[in-house]
C-alpha cells in the first residue's frame, strides 16, 4: 500500500508533477469533456484510488465533472454506483486493483476512448506533442521515440520519468501507481 494520500484539491498539481502520461491525458480529457467512457473511468478511477484518493473525494471529483455534462441527478443514478463498486462498496464488494502497465498497454481503446497507454496508442505526432508539453524535447525525446518504434513502451515511459525528474529509475516503470509513488519519493526527498 502506498503511504501517499491525495486529496481532491491536489489532483491537478500532482498530475503535472507526478502522474504518468496515460493518467495526465485522461485528466485533461475529463476536464475538457466533463466525461470519460467506461474504460477511462476504470483505468483512471482505480489509479486515483491506488494513489490514495478516498471514496468521498472520488465521488466529489467525478460528480463535479460529470454533472456539468449529464447533470448531478443522472450522475448519482448512473455513475456513482460504479465508483463505489470500484472501492468495494457495492456488488460483490471486491476491492479492485489498479491496472498495471501490461494490462493498460494491451487495451484496445476505440473512437472517443482516452484510456490505454499513450506510448502504445497515440500516433507519433500526438505523442511528441504530449511529451513536449511535459517539457521533454531534443535528444531525450528522440531516444524515447526510438524506444516506442521498437515497441518498448514501458522503457519509453521509464525514460520519460527520468527526463522529467532528472534522476535514473533503475527498477523501470511497470505500473502507473509505481510511477506516481517513485515521483513523489523524488520530489519529497
Ligand atoms: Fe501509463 Fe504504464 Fe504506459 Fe507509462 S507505460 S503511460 S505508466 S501505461
Amino acid at each position: 500500500k502506498d503511504a501517499v494520500e491525495i486529496s481532491l484539491k491536489d489532483i491537478d498539481q500532482l498530475a503535472k508533477t507526478s502522474f504518468p502520461l496515460c493518467m495526465r491525458h485522461m485528466l485533461e480529457k475529463l476536464r475538457e469533456n466533463h466525461h470519460l467512457k467506461h474504460g477511462g473511468r476504470m483505468q483512471f478511477g482505480l489509479f486515483l484510488k491506488g494513489a490514495g484518493l478516498k471514496l468521498e473525494d472520488a465521488l466529489a471529483f467525478w460528480r463535479a465533472e460529470f454533472s456539468q455534462k449529464v447533470g448531478s441527478e443522472r450522475f448519482d443514478k448512473e455513475y456513482a454506483y460504479s465508483i463505489r463498486h470500484n472501492y468495494g462498496k457495492e456488488g460483490k464488494r471486491t476491492d479492485y486493483t489498479p491496472y498495471s502497465c501490461q494490462k493498460i498497454i494491451s487495451a484496445t481503446p476505440g473512437v472517443g476512448d482516452h484510456h490505454g497507454c499513450p506510448y502504445r496508442h497515440f500516433g507519433e505526432e500526438n505523442l511528441r506533442a504530449a511529451l513536449n508539453k511535459m517539457g521533454i524535447s531534443g535528444h531525450p525525446l528522440d531516444d524515447i521515440m526510438d524506444k516506442v518504434k521498437n515497441r518498448h513502451y514501458q522503457l519509453a515511459c521509464t525514460m520519460t520519468f527520468e527526463a522529467a525528474h532528472g534522476v535514473s529509475c533503475d527498477t523501470g516503470i511497470n505500473h502507473p501507481n509505481q510511477y506516481f509513488s517513485e515521483s513523489q519519493k523524488v520530489l519529497k526527498a
